[in-house]
């Protein structure tokens, strides 16, 4: 396709990838599974951070900062908790370099550390083990923390943003004196975190429960977020754990209860990372690049002049200079383009590839016709629209196409969601048709394990408005209640 990208339908990872890099938002570093976000892709990080950070802090919560290392016996104070992690930690045994005389650098074995210390791929027991010297009474109660940090995972299949080694992102972890009122936090954010994908990134999800078999380690429930990307597969968006009372147990925190008993105290822990810009790329972008919806666009609309000579560039100038401060006042972020290095072919291909809604150009016939170009980069459609009220206009199609954007996802979304009723069925579906799969489970996990070894579907959710409705399971034929989605996810 034009701009060195791979179509979509030919080769879709290839397809992603590309747009990544040719949008400029990240690349590949040069320690394997790590990336480097690029400017342009960090200012789109930055506006879901402000977004976030903000719903956080509306809903009750501050933020604090905990280290990066957590010390190795830590991990084994809860059980469940490091099995999960194990496999996956770096872990820092030295903490000195040395010349070994003839000129390598190399470790220096003397400075071994006593206790090793892993680089945090999440942060409960180092929280919570902080946590027993802030909560003694029911007064320290609730305790509501959100940290913005970089973890590590390490993962063996890696992709840009979707799954890195190290990535970004924020964790809450909060405290609570009854299992009910954690209960409550848990979903609770688990909606903070809908009502953001779906209205500022304007990606449709399921909100869910895992499965015991995709549980977060350590965890007693597990509620989720599910998107659909464009090439019919799941993408975890983002997760919202009960702990139950696990980590205090392990870290011993106790509380004084308002009766005066000592009890253990109640947890959750909820995060969504830099995959959330993954999920953004790839639910809407198109062969010409990223689409990107209006509310989390750096810049949302820009102005191309088109013109022959100076004098016709000024007289757009000065129409594109009262224009300017008029959007800005209605909140609306704007660039205007006049280059004279590029010409205007250039510059519509380069905002077209970077996903800027809108693009006004400005000829010297629009001048005298006192009109302009506009063309909204989602669904390339182009208008002639009159100068005067332009500021208003471009408002409203902001809003229209951020309306919009979700739509289309969701229709796509509800048109890839089919029932399968036997095994062949599912197997047959997941041939032919990409999407989600909604089938009867008997609800255990060697259920689970057998269907994901012989198809690489996974159970998604069980949907949280799930429908009750007897059935028997496609793999073994036991009872069940409800339906649950399968899918192949990332
Ligand atoms: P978890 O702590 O496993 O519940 O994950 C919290 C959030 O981080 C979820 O939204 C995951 O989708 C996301 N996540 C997990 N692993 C990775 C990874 N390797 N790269 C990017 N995001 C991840």
């Amino acid at each position: 396709m034009s701009k060195g990208i791979s179509s979509k339908n030919d080769d879709y990872s290839q397809w992603y990838n590309d747009i990544v890099i040719k949008a400029d938002l990240a690349e590949h570093s040069s320690v394997k599974g790590c990336m480097v976000i690029k400017p342009y892709g960090y200012s789109i990080w930055e506006k879901m951070q402000s977004v976030l950070d903000y719903k956080f802090k509306e809903t009750g919560h501050q933020n604090a900062y905990f280290p990066l290392f957590i010390p190795k016996s830590y991990f084994s104070k809860e059980a469940a908790h490091v099995d999960g992690f194990a496999t996956e930690c770096a872990v820092v045994t030295h903490y000195r370099l040395k010349n070994d005389g003839n000129g390598n650098i190399i470790v220096d074995e003397e400075a071994k550390l006593e206790e090793e210390l892993i680089v945090r791929p999440t942060s409960e027991t180092i929280i919570w083990n902080t946590y027993k010297g802030w909560i003694q009474s029911y007064r320290d109660l609730p305790l509501l923390i959100n940290q913005w940090a970089n973890v590590v995972r390490w993962e063996m299949r890696t992709r840009l943003f979707l799954r890195t080694t190290e990535f970004l992102w924020q964790e809450g972890h909060t405290a609570h004196a009854t299992k009910e009122e954690a209960i409550e936090e848990t979903e609770k954010m688990l909606h903070v975190y809908a009502d953001f994908v779906e209205n500022w990134m304007a990606v449709p999800v399921i909100r869910g429960r895992k499965t015991e078999n995709e549980r977060f380690a350590g965890a007693l429930d597990t509620y989720c977020i599910e998107a659909l990307m464009q090439d019919g597969k799941a993408l975890q968006a983002g997760t919202s754990h009960f702990l139950g009372q696990n980590f205090a147990k392990a870290f011993d925190v106790k509380f004084t209860s308002k009766e005066g008993k000592l009890e253990h105290v109640w947890a959750t822990s909820w995060g969504v990372s830099t995959r959330l810009m993954g999920a953004l790329i790839m639910a809407h972008s198109d062969d010409n690049g990223l689409v990107l919806p209006p509310k989390l666009a750096p810049t949302q609309v820009v102005i191309v002049p088109i013109h022959k000579g100076q004098e016709e560039l000024d007289k757009i100038t000065s129409f594109v200079d009262e224009l300017i401060p008029q959007l800005k006042a209605l909140g609306i972020s704007v660039k205007y383009d006049d280059r004279d290095s590029q010409r205007p072919g250039f510059k519509f291909a380069e905002y077209e590839l970077k996903g800027v809604p809108v693009r006004i150009a400005i000829g010297a016939r629009d001048m005298e016709n006192q009109t302009v170009e506009i063309a909204r980069r989602d669904t390339k459609e182009k208008n002639t629209v009159a100068q005067k009220g332009l500021a208003m206009y471009i408002a409203d199609l902001l809003n229209n196409i951020q309306t919009s954007m979700f739509e289309k996802a969701l229709k796509f979304r509800d048109e890839h969601i089919t029932e399968a009723n036997s095994y062949e069925e599912f197997k047959e579906l997941l041939e032919t048709k990409t999407g989600f799969i909604a089938a009867h489970w008997d609800g255990t996990v060697e259920t689970e394990k057998r269907i994901k070894e012989e198809t690489k579907a996974t159970i998604r959710c069980i949907p949280l408005n799930n429908k009750l409705e007897d059935g028997v399971c496609i793999l073994t034929g036991k009872p069940s209640k409800q339906r649950v989605l399968f899918a192949k996810a990332y």
